[in-house]
């Protein structure tokens, strides 16, 4: 727990988010600016910067993101119309939230770079 982390707020409920699912690893909820129509992200409960920071010890944290990624494509109707799972990292790729999350991104076609 970081407490000037924003997600780390909304993890222990001391901010506001429209949350979608949340076990004892992981957080869901939507995008505050979706990006399209169907925008959530998948945050590990543990503060963990960004990939820079992932040791082997959290792997199995890191699947799970993937398969809560895949239950949640399934409730939002998108996992056979496709969606995109993407984690930013560091300055280059516009990484604005110093607390690994993962985006669900689909509902529309998706060209290759999408601007934020
Ligand atoms: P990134 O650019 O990969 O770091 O993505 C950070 C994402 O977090 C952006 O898409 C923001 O819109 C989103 N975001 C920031 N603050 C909040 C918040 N309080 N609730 C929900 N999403 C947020």
């Amino acid at each position: 727990m970081n407490p000037d982390c924003i997600f780390c707020q909304i993890i222990q409920g001391n901010t506001q988010a429209n949350i979608v699912y949340k076990d004892d690893m992981v957080t869901a909820f939507r995008d505050i600016h979706p990006l399209t129509p169907v925008h959530v992200l998948v945050v590990p409960n543990r503060h963990i910067a960004s990939v820079n920071q992932v040791t082997e010890e959290d792997e199995m944290l890191l699947g799970h993101l993937v398969t809560v990624a895949r239950r949640l494509a399934a409730e939002n109707g998108i996992d056979q119309s496709g969606y995109r799972l993407m984690i930013n990292t560091g300055p280059d790729a516009g990484q604005t939230v110093h607390h690994i999350h993962l985006h669900i991104l689909g509902g529309q076609h998706m060209r290759i770079r999408l601007e934020g």
